[in-house]
């Protein structure tokens, strides 16, 4: 299989000025020395006992978790993180061959960060597609060896419950082998309230139909004063964390999520992922976590400035360090953008989603460098395999589908 370099040349990147060559020397971490770590650490007391609790896979507190955020230098962090991330997966990154379905954009609720939905009495300048143009979708894919269909989208008032269902049971009609993964606990809280039942009852009528794992979409960030500001309309973090854990007590498996980068602090981020980290304890159900750069075209909050890429990649190894418990971390590559979602598996990501085939709109509505992002699994693998990376592609339980351990 012919290389392809993401970086194809030179050029300074868009966002740091960096070029490829400064990337690759001065910014890809060290394999894990505890003696080079502890100087990577500058000595710090509080470092170097997380330096140590990483090498004996010991477990860090949400105290240690903070100190990582306002602390730990991009060298520090991402060497402790590579250290774990090739402990767990041996220099493997995980991709599959995926399709998105967005039912709509219209939605009746208003986060301010969204720069994709419409309301409802505006709902002629966003899309509401039918049960059929949605079926034509999955059709468009026969004899493709897709294995997952992503349905996720705008919280319409007259969508509902017998509608999704109706939706899954077909498309399971159409292709029984594909893994459908869908509708956030967002869409879920209010199409089960509107149908008056409970979360359980409403959980078990979608997998009857043929829903078989939830997204991990809607949790931003869960402490109430962050979404007071954000999304303070939709469920909150407790009603998110519940729906999760009750499709885990019924079998269905999750992704966990979180929006970084706009108006929380550090503590909050470290409180989102503690939440986390305690309910895979409990269940175990969660596949993996998926950081989501907050980004400000097109929204209400465009005022605020976007995360640069060191604290992009600093927030990823973290998020390896701390959520111990969560096998797969998932740089998504549509929001990232397929050059910083690259660097990122040298800071502990092992997944990079799928190839998407401009089936999504949601972040490049939001000013995402990927306007139409669709990707060829050849060029999944050459992403993957230019940073020394060995491609893997999956199903959605992580199940290998094909090592591709030949491409050099
Ligand atoms: S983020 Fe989701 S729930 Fe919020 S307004 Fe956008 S589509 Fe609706």
């Amino acid at each position: 299989m012919k290389l392809m370099h993401v970086f194809t040349s030179d050029k300074p990147n868009f966002a740091t000025g960096y070029t490829y060559t400064n990337y690759m020397s001065e910014m890809e971490p060290k394999t894990m020395n505890l003696n080079q770590v502890f100087q990577m650490s500058g000595m710090d007391k509080g470092l170097m006992d997380i330096a140590e609790k990483v090498q004996v896979g010991e477990r860090i507190t949400e105290a240690e978790g903070l100190l990582l955020f306002e602390k730990g230098e991009l060298g520090f962090v991402g060497a402790l993180a590579n250290h774990i991330a090739e402990q767990l997966h041996n220099n493997r990154v995980y991709f599959n061959r995926n399709f998105h379905i967005e039912p709509t954009n219209v939605c009746v609720f208003t986060c301010n960060f969204c720069s994709y939905s419409r309301q409802y009495k505006h709902r002629d300048d966003g899309w509401e597609l039918t049960m059929e143009q949605m079926l034509d979708i999955v059709r468009k894919y026969d004899g493709q060896p897709v294995t997952e269909a992503h349905i996720v989208g705008g919280v319409h008032p007259k969508m509902n419950l017998e509608f999704f269902c109706e939706l899954l049971g077909r498309i399971k009609e159409i292709r029984p082998d594909l893994h459908l993964k869908g509708f956030t606990a967002v869409e879920l809280e209010y199409m089960f309230r509107k149908g008056k039942v409970s979360i359980e009852e409403g959980l078990r009528k979608m997998r009857d139909a043929g829903l078989q794992s939830l997204p991990g979409g809607g949790a931003e960030i869960f402490a109430q004063e962050v979404r007071d500001v954000i999304c303070a309309d939709k469920v909150d973090g407790a009603g998110w964390l519940h729906i999760h854990e009750t499709a885990h007590n019924l079998g269905m498996h999750s992704n966990a999520t979180m929006l970084y980068g706009h108006v929380e602090t550090f503590a909050h981020r470290v409180d989102h992922m503690s939440q986390l980290r305690s309910l895979q304890d409990k269940t175990g159900g969660f596949n993996c976590f998926i950081p989501l750069k907050f980004r400000n075209a097109n929204n209400d909050m465009s005022h605020i400035k976007e995360s640069t890429i060191i604290e992009d990649l600093r927030l990823y190894a973290i998020a390896r360090i701390f959520m111990d418990n969560f096998r797969n971390l998932k740089a998504y590559w549509p929001m990232l953008g397929r050059q910083t979602a690259q660097l990122t598996l040298s800071y502990g990501v092992n997944d990079l989603d799928g190839t998407i085939d401009d089936t999504t709109k949601i972040y490049s509505m939001a000013g995402s460098e990927e306007q139409t992002p669709s990707l060829s699994t050849e060029e999944l693998c050459d992403l993957i395999s230019s940073v020394g990376k060995i491609p893997v592609e999956r199903d959605t339980l992580y199940n290998h589908i094909h090592v591709y351990e030949a491409v050099q």
